[in-house]
């Protein structure tokens, strides 16, 4: 997924231009007794190197960063180059910024079928490509009774009663409301069934001729696949459906086979000067990969994610080039760039099992997502912050100068749709930063650089850089509001 120029002007202004730290050496202070404030030096975000972050990473010679490929690895070992040229210390594995996470490519292997047994009737067969097609699936089996949800007649899809493994078939009148709830609900359900955008043959036959796409898997997931299954169905199929009583056993079956694959996860980190501090690091992080090669757009098959999520890469390295140009920061600060997020946050699952330090000893994770172009919802130059009421640090980072409100689109379920999540879940205070203003682009390979907003990015990333330092070198440790952790 997914702030003010405002340079504020100090009375002696140096325009950030401070000798690089070499990497290893100790900070320049008379070391042992009190640690020094941080430098009094306004902060210059790099608009050149923005510029040359993204032409790399949303490059077509990248072909869309796909999760688990050697485009990944190639943007991996991109953002480890950077990091050292920036003076941040590896956190990868032996000694390298890379930390390679095995995982297991699936793949379905024939068309699959959904067999529908209503109470006290013969079964009903369906096939893939005639009555349904995939849109998301990350089990080659599930089933269900069958619970009908009409979001025209519920308040608030957020807080519908879902029973955890029921086929939820969505209704209402609005297609793109529809379509928000499925994928909103998707994860709290064995599966979701929605009515296709577009119940043409023709547009059946075409996306059927191949088989769904499946995702990977971490290989040490001893706790099973993830939930989140999503099938389209063709006009006559979901009335049927419609027509049904609740409770009619929903089944899905397909084959699929297996092989190793990995992901990659660059990792860095900036050693606190201030031992009082030592447990309470704060972790940058956005992801690498994009979904690489897909279904051409108007003739063009490489999906870029110039915005989703170059530029949250591209922020982290920004943050990782100012906080490692002088004096070190008072708390311990880790840089995690992650693989395969859009296979279902793959590299931050990983990394929160694998991490360079205890993750109780982590105080807050700022995720940063798509922020390469203004959202229109919220004042210019304007970040925001999914799940700003769940915690403090939305508030406190705002009190230090962040242009950073409420997430105002909270119907999307940000929160929980970025590797912020994982963390979360864990206990970590993280939340997301993003300008995603739901534009058209999201997930097409019109997300390129020719779609960015460089001027809003420079912006973004400017306002970003006082508070975020501020962060570094204070010793505020946000806290969860009563009920906001996930
Ligand atoms: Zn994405």
């Amino acid at each position: 997924m997914r702030k003010e120029i405002g340079l504020r002007l100090l009375p002696i202004v140096l325009f950030g231009l401070l000798a690089p730290r070499a990497v290893g050496q100790a900070p320049a202070t008379s070391s042992g007794s009190k640690p020094q404030p941080a430098p009094v030096v306004a902060l210059k975000v790099c608009e050149r190197c923005i510029l040359a972050h993204e032409e790399f990473l949303a490059s077509d010679a990248m072909q869309g960063r796909g999760s688990g490929t050697h485009d990944e690895l190639v943007a991996a070992t991109y953002v480890a180059s950077q990091l050292r040229q920036y003076g941040i210390e590896p956190a990868g594995d032996k000694g390298s910024y890379i930390q390679l996470v095995p995982t297991v490519q699936r793949k379905i292997t024939s068309p699959p079928q959904v067999r529908i047994t209503p109470p006290g009737s013969e079964p009903i067969t369906w096939d893939y490509g005639e009555e349904f097609l995939v849109a998301d699936l990350t089990q080659t089996e599930f089933s269900g009774p069958l619970r009908k949800l009409d979001i025209d007649k519920v308040s608030d899809v957020e807080k519908a009663t879902i029973e955890p493994g029921a086929v939820v078939l969505v209704i209402g009148l609005d297609q793109s409301k529809v379509r928000q709830a499925a994928f909103s609900l998707a994860s709290h359900a064995a599966a979701i069934l929605m009515l296709a955008r577009d119940s043409q043959s023709e547009r059946f036959e075409e996306v059927s001729e191949e088989l769904p796409k499946l995702n990977d898997r971490l290989e040490q997931d001893s706790a099973g696949d993830s939930k989140f299954n999503v099938l389209e169905l063709r006009q006559g199929a979901f009335r049927a459906l419609e027509e049904m009583a609740d409770g009619a056993m929903v089944r899905f079956e397909a084959r699929s086979s297996d092989k190793k694959g990995s992901t990659w996860n660059a990792v860095g980190i900036l050693r606190g000067s201030d031992p009082s501090l030592q447990h309470a690091a704060i972790l940058f992080s956005a992801h690498l990969d994009h979904l690489g090669i897909g279904t051409p757009v108007n003739g063009d098959n490489i999906y870029n994610g110039a915005d989703d999520d170059a530029s949250g890469t591209t922020a982290v390295l920004e943050i990782a080039r100012v906080l490692g140009r002088g004096r070190r920061p008072r708390r311990t600060v880790i840089f995690a760039l992650f693989g395969s997020e859009e296979m279902g946050e793959l590299g931050s699952i990983y990394f929160s099992q694998h991490p360079p330090l205890p993750l109780k000893e982590i105080a807050a994770n700022l995720e940063f997502e798509m922020i390469g172009r203004a959202d229109p919802a919220v004042k210019d130059d304007t970040l925001w912050l999914t799940g700003w009421e769940r915690s403090n640090l939305g508030p406190a980072l705002a009190a230090h100068g962040a242009r950073l409100v409420a997430d105002p689109h909270t119907s999307e379920n940000f929160f929980a749709r970025s590797d912020n999540f994982v963390l979360a879940k864990r206990g970590v205070v993280a939340q997301t930063i993003s300008s995603y203003g739901l534009h058209g682009d999201y997930h097409q390979p019109s997300d390129d650089l020719a779609h960015l907003d460089f001027k809003h990015m420079d912006a973004a990333i400017q306002s970003l850089l006082e508070p975020v330092e501020w962060l570094a070198n204070s010793s505020f440790r946000p806290k969860w509001n009563v009920g906001g952790q996930p």
